[in-house]
């Protein structure tokens, strides 16, 4: 068979323990075999993070920015015991945040739906994506506790003019927070939240409490619909695709009892906690994709999960393991589908949708890996447990 050629490099980023050894797996079983791959390497690795003084890190989001298109392993963020345990200049920093740093970036998070592991609610048929703004808010908050007095807000513009407005007259021991976003980030919140339903095709919905909050919520809910209004109503019609802003109060609600299908922009604080409901209630952190879109439409897949520690530990030591691979594959179809659509490659596109389809076809025919074999229910299908490398070889059947 000949290989199916790309035009335009994807930037790889690898990365560390377990996720490191299953992404050689991936691209020796999966891809190369059928996909002339070209890809710009970053090692994101630990070592080479350290060894580089994490200009690698840099180094690669910056070819993300100029490629377009990236495909991430799970990283390490070092903590005080990796300090020792890899023996290490200096704490590095996360890279998923000097990635995003660098370009700009919204979340996006989706579960990846099998026949036979069920979401706890019933009514879900297709996956709800949360896209999560990731600047701000109480995360970059500034709080404090009250006695008796008065708590005010001052608020000192360029030439010094001061407005003041009181918080709370205490009569008691209390507590204050202030937070704070800006309109910039707003502004690249909303425009790839907007760029990724249209990339999607699926409905926007964007959901506040701006009738408490009618200033601070407001001014998101204004944000929305201004850019919606003046760059995305005509593409969203186009695409036969629409964009809603209902109260957060209305979406919960909403959503529990929706088919799924959706693209949900929360604010930071609902979007940390509604992101890590819908992952459980989907099924598995092991199957929920992650990709880190740009204001300028740059994308950077990834898992969501994280490097799978004990797993590694366990490899080290000559175990078998039966890591799940699933959510990284569909990393590298994510992007090979994206490059495929942006240089017009359609067998490249159609190969990473055929090695979805095979991925999630031998699930459903009842091989997987241990996290999903006490999930699996289907009649007449006993699940059956294999090691990692037994399901990517039982895929790689069925491509
Ligand atoms: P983790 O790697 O996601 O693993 C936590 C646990 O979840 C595992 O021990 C395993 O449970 C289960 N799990 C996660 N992914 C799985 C998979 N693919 N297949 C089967 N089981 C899976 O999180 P962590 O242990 O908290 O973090 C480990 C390292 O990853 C840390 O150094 C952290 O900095 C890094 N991390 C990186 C990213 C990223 O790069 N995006 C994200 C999160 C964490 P059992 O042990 O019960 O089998
Ligand atoms: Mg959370």
């Amino acid at each position: 068979m000949e290989k199916i050629k790309m035009t335009t490099p994807l930037v790889e980023m690898d990365g560390d323990e377990m996720t490191r050894i299953i992404w050689k797996w991936i691209k020796d079983i999966l891809i190369c075999p059928y996909v002339d791959l070209k890809t710009e390497y970053y090692d994101l690795g630990l070592v080479e993070r350290d060894k580089t003084d994490d200009l690698v890190t840099e180094e690669s989001a910056k070819a993300t920015l100029k490629y377009g298109v990236a495909v991430k392993c799970a990283t390490i963020t070092p903590n005080v015991q990796r300090m020792s345990e890899y023996n290490l200049k200096k704490m590095w920093k996360s890279p998923n945040g000097t990635i995003r740093a660098i370009l700009d970036g919204t979340v996006f998070r989706a579960p990846i739906l099998v026949d036979g592991i069920s979401p706890y609610i019933p009514t879900w048929k297709s996956p709800i994506i949360i896209a999560r703004h990731a600047y701000g808010d109480i995360y970059k908050a500034v709080d404090g506790v009250c006695g008796k007095g008065k708590a005010e807000l001052v608020y000192t513009d360029q030439n010094g003019n001061k407005t003041t407005q009181t918080i709370f007259d205490f009569n008691e021991d209390g507590i204050v927070l202030a937070m704070h976003n800006t309109n910039r980030s707003i502004q690249s919140f909303a425009r790839a939240c907007f760029n990724y339903a249209l990339s999607a095709k699926l409905p926007l919905w964007f959901s506040s409490k701006d009738t408490i909050s009618k200033v601070y919520d407001g001014n998101f809910k204004k944000i929305f619909e201004d850019i919606y209004q003046n760059e995305y109503k005509q593409k969203f019609e186009e695409a036969g695709i629409d964009y809603m802003y209902t109260l957060i109060d209305d979406a919960v609600a909403r959503i529990v009892k929706s088919e799924g299908g959706i693209v949900w922009a929360c604010k930071n604080y609902d979007g940390d906690v509604m992101s890590d409901m819908l992952a459980t209630a989907f099924g598995s952190l092991a199957m929920m994709t992650s990709v880190l879109v740009s204001p300028t439409g740059v994308y950077e897949y990834e898992a969501a999960h994280g490097t799978v520690t004990r797993h590694y530990y366990k490899h080290l030591k000559g175990e078998i393991t039966s890591t799940n691979p699933v959510a990284t594959i569909f990393a590298w179809t994510g992007a090979l589908k994206k490059r495929g659509e942006i240089d017009g490659l359609q067998d490249l596109a159609y190969f990473a949708q055929r090695l979805e389809k095979a991925t999630l076809k031998t699930i459903e025919e009842g091989e997987m890996t241990g996290d999903l074999v006490s999930l699996f229910k289907k009649d007449g299908i006993t699940p059956v447990k294999l090691s990692t490398k037994e399901f990517l070889e039982a895929i790689a059947k069925r491509i």
